[in-house]
């Protein structure tokens, strides 16, 4: 029997393969709320830079995210966070953001801080939150796990001309190289590598439009609804 139960929609995949595009449309179009758990890592990269926290020192990076208020707000697919009160929504995109929020998700009691906060914001369901061990950690019972995915040169493309059109200056080949090397760390960390969770629906975007992704995973959802009524 369908049930109308709000269900928990976890999206992971390495940086440019759609998840923040993708992930904003499925949640608008369902009324539902939008997670960006990157963005939580980019906020307390930021503020360690702006603190000169030492971006190693695992137990200084633990209590920095442990003192630190987070704010998350989505409203017409526009994004937003705030720490401490201040809005980093644009400060977070910088590149030198990029790679210091890379080497802090390393650290596993920082990711532990980050998960129960991001396990808070969607235990009642309702959410479309996007990452890289959503299915994995955060919510290994979410209703619907799918795994974005784009070869790494159309992926860096897409990071490139998301630069270009924020008015960034950026390199193609360095955008290309940047993304290569977050994803080497986020695959291969010891703490929650990002990986595709067993059970998740695995997309392949190289080749397809934005509108194309979030029905197939519209899709999915229809599914999920159509038979979780024994849950
Ligand atoms: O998604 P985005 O590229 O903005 O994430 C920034 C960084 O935060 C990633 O490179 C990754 O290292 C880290 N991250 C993570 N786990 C998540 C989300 C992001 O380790 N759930």
């Amino acid at each position: 029997m369908p049930t109308c139960r709000n269900l928990i929609i976890a999206i992971d995949g390495p940086a440019g393969s759609g998840k923040s595009t993708v992930g904003r449309k499925v949640a608008e179009h369902l009324g539902y709320f939008y997670v960006d758990t990157g963005a939580m890592y980019r906020a307390a990269a930021w503020k360690a830079l702006q603190m000169k926290t030492p971006l190693d020192d695992a137990a200084a990076m633990t209590k920095l995210v442990r003192d630190t208020q987070m704010r998350l707000a989505c409203d017409h697919q526009q994004f937003q966070i705030s720490i401490d009160g201040v809005d980093v929504t644009r400060a977070i995109r910088a590149p030198e953001v990029s790679e210091a929020s890379s080497r802090i998700s390393t650290i596993a009691p920082v990711r532990r801080e980050l998960v129960a906060q991001q396990q808070l914001l969607g235990k009642d369901g309702g959410v479309v939150m996007e990452g890289r061990d959503i299915g994995t950690v955060v919510f290994p019972d979410a209703d619907v796990k799918i795994f974005l995915d784009a070869t790494p040169e159309a992926r860096g493309e897409r990071r490139y001309n998301e630069d270009v059109h924020s008015g960034k200056p950026a390199s193609r080949e360095l955008t290309i190289e940047a993304v290569r090397g977050r994803d080497q760390r986020d695959a291969s960390r010891e703490a929650s590598p990002m990986m595709p969770a067993p059970d998740a629906a695995y997309i392949d975007t190289t080749r397809l439009t934005i509108d194309q992704v979030v029905e197939k995973i519209l899709a999915l959802v229809a599914v999920a609804r159509g038979t979780s009524s024994s849950k």
